[in-house]
């Protein structure tokens, strides 16, 4: 590029790195806002930006299940985006603004926008499993991020009869009811001494626990796992609480870490994950940050976090969409979530407090109800189970600020959206 051409790029340009929810929906919103032909969007996969979600659901399950694109590339070239596939950046440089591409492609950016995501914890005391499991050189040990990992999975699973699971988190679960729906034998293992420690309620891991037990998984908590055998490429087996477990295959389940090495490097401002403000924007003006590798101090509560669900991917591109297109909308959208595990349908809303009150309300049968959560008499958050209905209800009241006593909010004969 000439050195004009470079200016004129600088000045117009909004490049986007990273392939997945929340740059497709920061796409969609500027380009609604018929800003397309501004966009460069980096993507370190060869796919089109697709849906995570059904990749531990009906992915794994069905081998004809095609992956589900957000949009088809058709849209992308109409909408005048510049589309660079398989080809991640490596580099930023904040004082000429331009992002370096590992094909050597420079990009001069006017605005940048982060949407890296987050990468599957390895463990550094599996050799050769550090980070991604298709690295790994293991056959038999597997992550599941990526399309590239679901179908390699989805291949591993097909010729397994017994799947070790190690870690107890969200799409762990996923993946071990998926496999057992599918007549594998399954053995969960987590460290922690009750499932989804972090992020449910103890009534709701103890529903969840006793669900999966029931359908035949061996979920064993409170486990020590370690000692790996390893027998050329393969993992043969590990030492649980200090006996040995064969293993045929094993994914590893335990969390991931966000993808900051690109903004770290260019000496933005990090704090588990890149540390935005209400406009997302990074230490840097020029640069914005988005989705799971984003981190930032949530409005209601002023704790800093970061949130891991295609909600906050999706309502922080819309956000971003506003700051670059130079409107003031702060981000404070109320965080959602959901799982499916087998049978359990889970549904969660709002953040839980440490310290609140908690009531259960009855859903139409034994398999379903949801707990509402409650800080000083305030309804903040609401865990559902099987129960779509009285869930959306509660995302409403959350939404709108409204709080019904815990009695009448729990009082089963009437409906939740009565008190709308
Ligand atoms: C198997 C699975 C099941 C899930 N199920 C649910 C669910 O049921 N409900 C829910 O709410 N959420 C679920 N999630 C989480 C949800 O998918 C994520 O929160 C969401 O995808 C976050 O969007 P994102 O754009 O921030 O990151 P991602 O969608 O992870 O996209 C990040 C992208 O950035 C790319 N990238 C990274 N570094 C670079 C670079 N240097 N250059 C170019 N590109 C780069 C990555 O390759 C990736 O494609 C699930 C996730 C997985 C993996």
């Amino acid at each position: 590029m000439s050195n004009d051409e470079t200016e004129q790029a600088r000045q117009d340009s909004i490049v986007i790195i990273g392939g997945g929810h929340a740059a497709a929906q920061l796409c969609a919103g500027l380009v609604a806002a018929g800003q397309g032909a501004r966009l460069h969007l980096v993507c370190e996969e060869a796919e089109l930006p697709y849906q995570r979600p059904p990749l531990s659901k009906a992915y794994l399950k069905n081998p004809l299940e095609v992956l589900q694109l957000h949009r088809a590339e058709a849209w992308y070239v109409d909408a005048g985006i510049t589309l660079h596939r398989a080809d991640p950046a490596v580099g930023i440089d904040r004082v000429r603004r331009t992002v370096r591409l590992r094909s050597g492609t420079e990009l001069a950016y006017a605005k940048l926008v982060l949407a890296t995501g987050t990468r599957a914890r390895g463990l550094p005391h599996l050799p050769h499993a550090q980070g991604n499991g298709q690295d790994s050189g293991l056959s038999n040990v597997a992550v599941l991020r990526s399309a590239a990992d679901a179908l390699r999975l989805r291949t591993l699973l097909d010729a397994a009869q017994h799947l070790t699971l190690l870690g107890g988190g969200f799409i762990g679960l996923e993946i071990a009811a998926t496999a057992r729906a599918a007549g594998k034998a399954v053995t969960v293992l987590e460290a922690a001494p009750r499932l989804l420690m972090r992020s449910v309620s103890p009534e709701l891991a103890e529903h969840v626990l006793q669900t999966h037990l029931a359908s035949g998984i061996d979920l064993r908590l409170g486990v020590a796992a370690g000692g790996f055998e390893i027998n050329g490429n393969r993992l043969a087996a590990l030492a649980v609480d200090g006996k040995r477990e064969p293993v045929e295959l094993m994914v590893l389940g335990i969390g991931v870490v966000p993808e900051h090495t690109l903004a770290s490097e260019a000496g933005l401002a990090c704090d588990n994950g890149i540390q935005v403000d209400a406009l997302l924007r990074t230490s840097d003006q020029n640069i914005l940050a988005i989705g799971d590798c984003a981190s930032f101090d949530e409005h209601t509560s002023g704790r800093h976090l970061r949130l891991e669900s295609v909600q906050n991917a999706n309502d922080q591109a819309r956000t971003a969409v506003a700051t670059l297109l130079g409107r003031e909308e702060p981000y404070r959208a109320l965080p959602w979530f959901w799982s499916e595990q087998g049978a359990l349908r889970l549904q969660m809303a709002g953040l839980m407090p440490q310290d609140g009150t908690r009531h259960r309300r009855a859903g139409a049968s034994s398999a379903s109800f949801s707990i509402l959560h409650y800080a000083q008499d305030r309804l903040v958050c609401v865990e559902s189970v099987n129960a779509p209905l009285d869930h959306m209800a509660a995302r409403k009241l959350l939404e709108s600020g409204k709080s019904p006593s815990p009695e009448l909010a729990c009082d089963a004969n009437t409906a939740l959206k009565t008190h709308l």
